[in-house]
């Protein structure tokens, strides 16, 4: 059996809880529905519109007046007491429900995080030295693609002052750089806008600091489905910049992110839950963020194993699953590039 498959399995195991679950909704919505539109006096007897004075516990019976609500009190006591319970037994199954569903999201196998070069291919690398983006095309391009050396009909090697997807020649000024950024921008461009959003918030390339500005470029290009931006609102609210701190958003962002396939955001959340002892679920964030390339979990997953908090079959999956990822972005092209510079490193 492949890693991917252990992962898989996992997944599918998860979509059986996931139909479980559901079905226990279904059949929890019929349960204690039923609401007493008519007004009756629950202890008179009397109807009309005048009963409106309602328990204050249950909230399921209606009386005519305080009197009655009073002489009724010891026989309501138990049916009361009950639905009380019932209702607050009802909530908790929710949360438990809600909190079930929303790990079998949060667990599942995450897309690719940025996709494949378009020109060679092969998965891009999670180490940002590994790929660019071009703001020509808008495309995210490897290094071993814009590196390699370009050769004309006869052979020779040619200028390669060009974007090695569309040909665009690079921009030649500042100025054409932050107008073609600009452009990406207006067109609905996530990693664009992201990139705007970065310049805000650092108060640079001409941008003024503005916090807000960049949270709200960081809003934008997440839900254009960059799942950086998402890890960046995570930050944001980390570190309180130009909001409250509040570790309980920056959590949920993360997630957020991690869905989309961040595999930094994912180990953030494996830090936290490893901080709050719940090293289970740090391992599992670990493990999946290790099949992205972020190597700093395997890491974590060697410190834990040596530990004692991850079994040696652990530590063996997540070597194999690092492994499974360097087979999908290696190549010939990007070593010689990362060979010929060390700021094509991609792994
Ligand atoms: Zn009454
Ligand atoms: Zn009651
Ligand atoms: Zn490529
Ligand atoms: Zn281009």
């Amino acid at each position: 059996m492949s890693t991917s498959d252990k992962i898989c399995t996992n997944s599918c195991k998860n979509s059986d809880d996931a139909s479980d679950v559901i079905g226990k909704l279904e059949k929890m919505s019929t349960v204690d529905n039923e609401v007493n539109n008519t007004s009756v006096c629950a202890n008179c007897g009397k109807e009309g519109d005048s009963v409106n004075n309602v328990c204050n516990q249950c909230k399921q019976v209606k009386y005519c007046n305080a009197v009655c609500k009073k002489v009724h009190k010891k026989k309501h006591k138990k049916d009361c007491e009950e639905h009380v319970r019932r209702v607050a037994e009802k909530h908790n199954e929710e949360l438990r429900i809600a909190a079930k569903l929303h790990d079998i999201e949060l667990f599942k196998e995450p897309p690719s995080q940025f996709g494949d070069c378009p020109i060679c291919f092969l998965r891009l690398p999670f180490r940002n030295t590994g790929r660019a983006y071009f703001s020509c095309c808008g495309k995210m391009i490897c290094s071993g693609c814009s590196w390699a050396p370009v050769y004309d009909n006869q052979g020779n090697e040619v200028d390669n002052k060009k974007c090695a997807f569309c040909r665009t020649p690079d921009p030649e000024s500042y100025e054409e750089i932050m107008k073609r950024h600009e452009k990406r921008v207006d067109a609905d461009d996530p990693i664009a806008i992201y990139t705007k959003g970065n310049y805000y918030k650092d108060g640079r390339n001409g941008y003024p600091q503005d916090y807000a500005k960049a949270l709200e470029l960081f809003h934008r290009s997440a839900e254009l489905g960059c799942s950086e931006a998402y890890t960046s609102i995570g930050y944001v609210y980390l570190y309180g910049e130009g909001v409250e701190v509040d570790k309980k958003k920056a959590r949920h962002y993360w997630e957020l992110a991690a869905i989309g396939g961040d595999a930094s955001a994912r180990h953030n959340l494996g830090i936290n839950e490893g901080e709050t002892g719940n090293v289970e679920r740090a391992l599992k964030h670990w493990m999946i963020a290790v099949r992205g390339g972020e190597s700093e979990s395997l890491k974590q997953i060697k410190v834990l194993y040596s530990n004692g908090h991850a079994t040696k079959g652990d530590y063996t999956t997540a070597l194999q699953l690092y492994q499974e990822y360097l087979g999908e972005i290696k190549s010939p092209q990007r070593d010689e590039a990362a060979a010929a510079d060390e700021r094509n490193r991609y792994y």
